[in-house]
């Protein structure tokens, strides 16, 4: 009897082991396929932006007219190595919201110009950290109601905590959340945003205006400055402080090209690296870093402002937004 218990004990332990082996091979297999399908594209985006190719064959990818990410904060409850909005650890946080008040501004400029998105996607930072998530959701839908029912409304989270999963469990039904604690694997691995392509002598002949994938597939971006090629390129500028953004959707399409020259430079997503879960930082973030806690970027202000207690600071112009401190609208 004892010895059936013992080779029962010794069978559980095995077969533990052989789930445990097959878990971490399985995790192997994937994040090998990964980097092997992320190398392939570094290397054509590599060929592709490079001037003569440019030249000859043009722009290979062109900024998305039917999809948009709105960074509605840039607060955030983790602070992932890497961060490409730069609120991670060692990077620049930040407590900038939206306002509701520029979402209205976002859906008269849409509405004016006969713009019905495909999908509107909210992001930050952490977009529940947002304290008027809920009306900026209600603006977005009375959009989509009247004027583009086929339009996708969705929410980004990184799905931690239980003050995120509260409110994601007070959103309405039609607002698609897209979890990242839920698609982002086992294997917690982040792009070295911090590395410039600058900084490396192999993109000396790089047109960086070319861009990357990301403008087709995750579409242009608002942010509390104004709009991006890429929510990334937004995200950049909050840190080095170009002032760049485009602050009405009429001109956007006009400036892409040059908001990519300025911003795609600096990009990690522009530049083949490892996947690490440390951070790393080239020349050009470690300075940029350090002059922004320095003194924050005084960047102009997109759409209106609301007279919320926090925002009574600041003055409100309609025809030329006011520069403003960060720190003036946090
Ligand atoms: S959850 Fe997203 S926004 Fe927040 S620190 Fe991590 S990468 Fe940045
Ligand atoms: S800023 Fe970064 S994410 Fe945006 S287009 Fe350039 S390389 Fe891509």
């Amino acid at each position: 009897m004892r010895i059936q218990h013992l080779l029962g004990a010794v069978k559980n332990r095995a077969y533990r082991f052989v789930d445990t082996q097959s878990f971490i091979d399985r995790q192997s297999a994937i994040n090998f396929f990964k980097e092997l399908y992320r190398a392939t594209e570094y290397l054509y985006l590599f060929v592709r932006s490079q001037k003569p190719v440019v030249r000859f064959f043009g722009y290979g990818y062109e900024p998305s007219r039917e999809k948009i990410e709105i960074d509605i904060t840039y607060r955030c409850n983790l602070s992932c190595a890497n961060c490409n909005r730069s609120v991670g650890e060692g990077q620049a946080k930040s407590n900038l919201d939206m306002t509701v008040e520029q979402i209205r501004t976002f859906v008269e400029e849409s509405r004016a110009m006969g713009r019905r998105w495909k999908v509107i996607k909210l992001l930050g930072g952490e977009p529940t950290m947002h304290k008027r998530l809920q009306e900026i959701i209600a603006v977005l839908k009375a959009y989509i109601d009247q004027d583009s029912p086929g339009t996708r409304l969705e929410l980004w989270t990184n799905g931690e905590g239980q003050r995120v999963r509260e409110v994601l469990g007070r959103l309405p039904d039609y607002v698609v959340v897209i979890d990242s604690s839920q698609t982002r694997g086992a294997e917690p691995l982040f792009n070295s945003f911090n590395l410039a392509p600058v900084d490396s002598p192999f993109y000396k002949y790089t047109d960086f205006a070319h861009g990357c994938s990301i403008i087709e597939k995750c579409g242009v971006g608002l942010t509390p400055s104004g709009y991006y090629p890429c929510a990334v390129a937004g995200g950049i500028d909050r840190v080095v402080g170009h002032d760049s953004g485009t602050l009405h959707l009429a001109d956007a399409d006009a400036n892409m090209r040059k908001q990519l020259d300025e911003f795609c430079r600096l990009c990690g997503h522009f530049r083949a690296s490892r996947s690490s879960r440390n951070q790393r930082k080239s020349p050009a973030w470690v300075e940029a870093y350090q002059r922004y806690k320095q003194k924050k970027p005084q960047l102009s202000t997109y759409g209106k402002l609301e007279s919320i207690p926090v925002l009574s600071e600041t003055p409100r112009t309609a025809a030329k937004p006011p520069k403003r401190a960060e720190s003036a609208v946090e």
